[in-house]
């Protein structure tokens, strides 16, 4: 019998596999659910095998776009990557850089989670790539912020609560997810696997978990 990965049996690859491939064979009109407590790193290469469309909003700006970044058998569109880049700009700061193109998997990956369980897949960025500048006049941001890299955004999807976003993010386990109910967004990053939460805000029970993560000395914001 071929070997599984801990805590997911090959009856659960399997019907996972299955419940994608009628979805993808569906296109943009997935219906079909996946349960998302299952290692998604085997179904993440099937769902970048593909042409990879982002919608992004910008409410700062008020700009709404939609985009190929990288088209299958071709690679990546640099026009499409050039339209990622602007979105996830400073706003504030009026500045565009060039963002990791992990940011943009992390978030092609999201939407297509969210599109999978049939959840709204509106994507508001609040905050894509910042100027050192910037970064150092926010309140509680990390001084070296993977945003002055341009390799983290703070995302909210209308009608999806934090705690469900975080969770379905956390899940896909391709970075730093960072949970900030309080000012509505979730912080997603494609540095390392990690996540955290206010303290203030933990559920009760939580609270011990929560500050050994702080402990670390780390806010990502
Ligand atoms: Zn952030």
């Amino acid at each position: 019998m071929a070997a599984s990965s801990p805590g997911m049996s090959r009856r659960h690859v399997l019907t996972a596999f299955a419940a994608l491939g009628a979805a993808l064979a569906m296109g943009d009109a997935l219906a079909t659910r996946i349960d998302v407590t299952l290692r998604p790193r085997h179904l993440h290469a099937r769902l970048l095998n593909r042409d990879r469309h982002l919608r992004l909003e910008r409410p700062a700006s008020g700009e709404v776009v939609t985009f190929c970044y990288f088209r299958k058998g071709k690679g990546w569109d640099l026009e499409g990557y050039r339209q990622g880049c602007r979105i996830l700009r400073d706003v504030k700061y009026r500045s565009t850089v060039k963002v990791n193109v992990k940011l943009l998997d992390l978030l092609f990956l999201i939407q297509a989670w969210l599109r999978i369980n049939q959840l709204p897949t509106r994507i508001l960025v609040n905050s894509g790539y910042r100027t050192p500048q910037h970064n150092a006049t926010l309140e509680g941001a990390a001084r070296h912020s993977l945003h002055i890299r341009g390799m983290a955004a703070d995302i909210c999807i209308p009608g999806v609560s934090i705690e469900r976003l975080g969770k379905l993010v956390r899940g896909i386990g391709a970075g730093g997810v960072g949970f900030y109910p309080s000012k509505g967004f979730i912080h997603v990053d494609v540095g390392r696997v990690r996540s955290w939460r206010v303290a203030e805000l933990v559920e009760p029970g939580q609270e011990e978990w929560a500050l050994a993560v702080l402990d670390q000395g780390e806010n990502f914001a």
